[in-house]
């Protein structure tokens, strides 16, 4: 039978204790130390090797003669020192990180998931994540899979914080949930919100009087300052007309659902003809093709002004002799509203930032054209809170479609009350 070095060096501390004892007891002639001595080492050389036993790093021989085992040894310590370092490192991160396996049992979490989530150590190990969280706006995202980015929802360790959530997977089977404070940039977004809706709440008594006073002056009283009288009242109405959409913007902005009404389509189409035409005063060919029989479920007064919006773009950016149409048809989501016109067009570098506001392509064309720069800021607002999608295709020289994307869920059978969906 081979002995392995602890064992051995257990067995040889044993047997010292044991000769040392007889010879002590023997020379000392008292019995009671002998038995002690060796009572004593029996019970070192027992501790020395159950130590040895159960640390691995301890139960490594220091010294060995082969040299690739103690560079495995060398490294397995490294590596070791470098794991205890990550977790040390991910436990005291600023955001909440939980690692779960595929059924989202809990496996891990750091310091900041306990402040954030209200996860408790050791109580939530092995516990199914969305069961920790209860109720919450996280749980009911964890449960329908976290596929998409979760924004700012309210934290269920703290109602007054807002955070942001990933979904990652990790290793093999694991996945890792990512959660971030975001109270700080939603407590600022806020302060904007709120400045911008205040100053242009400000502005809108000061400009109404100075249009009022404006529209008194005659021009023929003073024939010499016509010209500048002229140029006074677009710029007043101008002013006027972005402060309007401000406001819209904000109130917009702040809304996270619309109204449940029925918008009738058929009168609604009619109206946004009626004000193609009105605008184009007879410089484009204007066609309205209606092919699908199902009314709108939100809001009529949001669904006007985004339409008439895209409308008027279309007008405004088409050179006189130009096509415009308006179309509202099955699409295989739902329903779509189109405004396709033939005008400028739009190079694709500039489609991704067109809904920011104030963001032109041509800064003198949209104001010579009467444009405030919020136009489509508004219609992206408007159609996210109806859930639909805004989509643009546009080609320079040739013109572009902008279309609004209803899914099922938003058309009602004209006349009735239910949703075609259900
Ligand atoms: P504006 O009041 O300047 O028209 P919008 O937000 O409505 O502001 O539109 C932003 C920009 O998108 C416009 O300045 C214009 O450059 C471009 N744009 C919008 N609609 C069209 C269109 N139908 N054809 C060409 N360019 C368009």
């Amino acid at each position: 039978m081979r002995l392995d070095r602890t064992s051995r060096r257990a067995l040889l501390l044993a047997a010292a204790g044991l000769v040392a004892g007889v010879v002590v007891g023997w020379a000392t002639g008292n019995a009671l130390i002998g038995v002690s001595i060796v009572a004593l080492s029996q019970f070192v050389a027992l501790l020395s090797s159950i130590r040895h036993r159960t640390d691995p790093i301890m139960a490594t021989p220091r010294q060995t003669t082969d040299p690739r085992h103690d560079r495995l040894m060398t490294r397995s310590r490294r590596i070791a020192s470098q794991l205890r370092d990550l977790r040390s490192a991910a436990g005291s991160l600023p955001d909440a990180v939980v690692l779960m396996d595929q059924a989202q049992h809990v496996r891990w979490f750091n310091h900041a998931a306990e402040d954030l989530l209200g996860l408790r150590r050791p109580t939530d190990r092995g516990r199914i994540l969305s069961e920790c969280l209860q109720t919450t706006d996280l749980a009911k995202w964890l449960i329908d899979g976290g596929r998409e980015p979760l924004n700012d929802v309210t934290a269920p360790g703290h109602a007054n914080r807002h955070i942001s959530a990933t979904l990652l997977p990790f290793g093999s089977r694991q996945r890792l949930l990512l959660v971030r404070d975001i109270s700080h940039m939603t407590r600022l977004e806020q302060i904007r919100r709120d400045f911008v809706a205040n100053v242009s709440h400000e502005l809108r008594t000061p400009l109404t009087v100075i249009h009022g006073y404006l529209e008194l002056l005659d021009p023929e009283d003073v024939p010499e300052l016509a010209p500048v009288l002229g140029e006074m009242r677009v710029q007043s109405r101008r002013m006027g007309q972005i402060v309007e959409d401000l406001l819209t913007l904000s109130r917009l902005e702040t809304q996270d659902r619309i109204a449940d009404e029925r918008v009738t389509i058929e009168p609604l189409l009619a109206t946004l003809r009626r004000e193609a035409e009105a605008l184009s005063q007879g410089r484009h060919r204007i066609t309205l093709t209606h092919t699908a029989a199902t009314d709108l479920l939100g809001s009529s007064k949001d669904l006007h002004s985004a339409f008439s919006n895209l409308v008027s773009n279309a007008v405004r950016y088409t050179p006189t002799g130009g096509r415009i149409d308006i179309r509202f048809e099955p699409h295989a989501a739902g329903v779509i509203f189109s405004v396709a016109d033939s005008g400028y067009g739009i190079p694709a570098t500039h489609l991704a930032r067109l809904t920011e506001r104030f963001y032109r392509v041509s800064s003198s064309r949209s104001r010579d054209s009467g444009g405030t720069g919020l136009g489509l800021s508004i219609v992206k607002h408007v159609l996210n809170l109806h859930h639909a999608r805004l989509q643009i295709e546009s080609e320079p020289g040739k013109g572009s479609t902008f279309s609004a994307i209803f899914g099922a869920e938003r058309l009602l059978v004209p006349g009735g009350e239910e949703s075609l969906a259900s």
